[in-house]
């Protein structure tokens, strides 16, 4: 029987791993070449238990057979996982069969032994006749291992990396385990055969040691698929500070980032009380906590100030994990500095404050500016002496008003009145006095008209009015009113009062009756003027201090 336990111990074991590592595996491309590798691995403990414990020859070759099968594709397969390992992010192509086809050939040879040209069993049990065939096959093997081994010890040397440097120290370790318990097999049984007795199963043993290495490294190997490792990196390096906490705030992971925040070791509890002891003062910290404690699948936020090297802002948020049934088994919580974005956001509320108050005082100025504006336009307007209208508004007036109300048949007149002597008054009291004199005259003829009638200085100490919507008999008795009203004018002389009496001389001179069409206003208001100044001249000469209506115009 021989020693057969290594080869047994061997396929039981190896059997074993396959099923751990396909049962754990994600079966991307490395793991799925692996599986296959491991697979075949299988055939050497199986075959050479076969071949040493049948009586039939013919069985025990079938044996031999089948265990050398094994190392045919052991050595490509082997090679592919080191490119996969060296390579992340590596997949293989058809033109990576290539490397298959030496094995193909030798594992074609393997099954068809020609004339027993891979092997044959000896006379004695255990003994074996190695024909070219398996000499071939094993300088195909070595020739695959060292190209591993070749391709493994370059990556090694070319890689700065300690971490990736790290992780093919064991798949090199396994090779050099089974090549050196694949040579001393070959030394010891083959070569020496029947000159040393025989050492059973140490290729086995050499598998049994170098596969452990494989699963190691394939297992680390999770960790380190490019996704993963990008996702490490993310969670290590981003400057939001995190922590994952299970059900019981546990602290499970915490990354480089929440060091800014917190000092806190994994495995210990997370005491967010009195991590925000501090800031209790802050109102809502309290009700914060308070949710925090109460409501586990709450999503939840908070900002505070804390005071490291300098003021910094801190925006806290908790979210929970749920499981598939939607129960909360764990915590992430969150760190973000939101210092520049709080003071982007002051800046911005202190510019907008600026702005408003620049708007305001703009919108001051405008009615300023709106007000100079009205006073300007009412100077531009008004008789600055006397306070009522001047000759450029009243004709602007007239030229507007004239046309329409010929057309709609509205009678109008217009009142033209000169002081009587006024230049005496001038002479006697003075010109400051011959001012108020105009000032009462004005003061007074207002206090007779009507709100649409319009007085206006038209020159010197002569006025006129423009009565809209009147007739001549009308005009007539407001002219009256007028002589009336400025007789009873009282102004101050100096020291005394003197009593100066005014009386005016007034023509008057109307619409009524006109029917002729109005081509040109100007003129028209010409000849309307003319009519009122020969009145008023008529009136003078008729000894002033009276009332003349000039002819109806025609
Ligand atoms: P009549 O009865 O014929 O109208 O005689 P009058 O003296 O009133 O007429 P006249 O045209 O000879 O004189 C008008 C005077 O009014 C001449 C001018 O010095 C004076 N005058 C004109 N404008 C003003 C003014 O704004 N203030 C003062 N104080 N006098 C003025
Ligand atoms: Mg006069
Ligand atoms: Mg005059």
């Amino acid at each position: 029987m021989g020693l057969l336990w290594p080869d047994l111990l061997s396929f039981f074991a190896l059997s074993v791993l396959l099923v751990l590592v396909y049962v754990r595996s994600r079966l991307m491309n490395i793991h799925k070449i692996y599986v296959a590798l491991h697979f075949a691995t299988l055939f050497w403990p199986l075959g050479h238990f076969v071949s040493l414990s049948a009586d039939d020859p013919a069985f025990r070759t079938y044996g031999m057979q089948l265990a050398v099968i094994a190392f045919c594709f052991v050595g490509p397969g082997w090679l592919l996982l080191i490119q996969c390992l060296i390579r992340p992010g590596w997949r293989p192509t058809w033109r990576n069969a290539a490397m298959f086809v030496p094995a193909l050939l030798c594992a074609a040879f393997v099954l068809w032994n020609p004339g027993g040209a891979l092997v044959t069993p000896g006379e004695t049990a255990g003994a074996w006749n190695y024909g070219y065939l398996f000499w071939g096959l094993v300088a195909v093997l070595f020739s695959y291992f060292a190209y591993s081994m070749y391709r493994l010890f370059q990556a090694l040397v070319r890689d700065a990396n300690v971490h990736r440097r790290r992780q093919w120290f064991l798949p090199l370790l396994g090779m050099i385990l089974l090549a050196g318990a694949g040579g001393l097999d070959l030394m010891f049984n083959v070569f020496l055969q029947g000159r040393m007795p025989e050492v059973e199963g140490l290729t086995s043993l050499g598998l049994l040691a170098a596969v452990p290495c494989f699963t190691q490294t394939i297992r680390r190997l999770e960790g380190s698929d490019l996704l993963s490792l990008a996702r490490r990196d993310i969670f290590e390096f981003i400057d939001t500070g995190i922590l994952v906490l299970d059900a019981n705030g546990r602290i499970l992971e915490s990354n480089r980032g929440s060091q800014a925040f917190v000092r806190v070791k994994k495995g210990e509890l997370f005491d967010l009380e009195a991590f925000l002891a501090p800031f209790e003062t802050q109102g809502e910290v309290s009700e914060f906590l308070y949710r925090f404690r109460h409501y586990p699948s709450e999503r939840m936020q908070i900002e505070i100030s804390i005071r490291n090297g300098g003021l910094r802002h801190v925006n806290i948020q908790i979210a929970p994990i749920l499981d598939d049934r939607r129960e909360v088994i764990g915590r992430v919580i969150t760190f973000h500095d939101v210092t520049d974005l709080r003071k982007l956001v002051d800046d911005l509320n202190r510019k907008n404050e600026t702005l408003h108050e620049r708007n305001l005082e703009l919108i001051r100025t405008q009615e300023e500016l709106f007000n100079a504006n009205r006073k300007l336009e009412q100077m531009a307007i008004t008789d600055s002496l006397t306070g009522c209208y001047n000759r450029r508004y009243l004709m602007q007036k007239l030229e507007k008003e004239v046309m329409d109300h010929i057309r709609n048949k509205v009678p109008f007149s217009i009142v033209l009145f000169d002081i009587d002597h006024f230049k005496r008054i001038n002479d006697q009291y003075g010109h400051l006095v011959g001012d108020q004199v105009l000032i009462a005259t004005v003061d007074a003829v207002r206090g007779v008209l009507r709100p649409a009638d319009v007085l206006a200085r038209y020159g010197g100490e002569e006025f006129t009015i423009y009565l809209p919507g009147t007739r001549s008999r009308e005009a007539e008795e407001l002219a009256r009113g007028i002589m009336r009203a400025v007789s009873e004018i009282a102004a101050d002389v100096g020291n005394e009062v003197a009593t100066i009496r005014v009386t005016v001389s007034i023509g008057i001179v109307s619409s009524e009756n006109y029917e002729k069409p109005v081509e040109e206003v100007r003129d028209f208001l010409r000849g309307l003027f003319a009519r009122a100044d020969a009145a008023l001249y008529k009136a003078k000469n008729g000894g002033r201090n009276r009332v003349v209506v000039a002819n109806g115009m025609r």
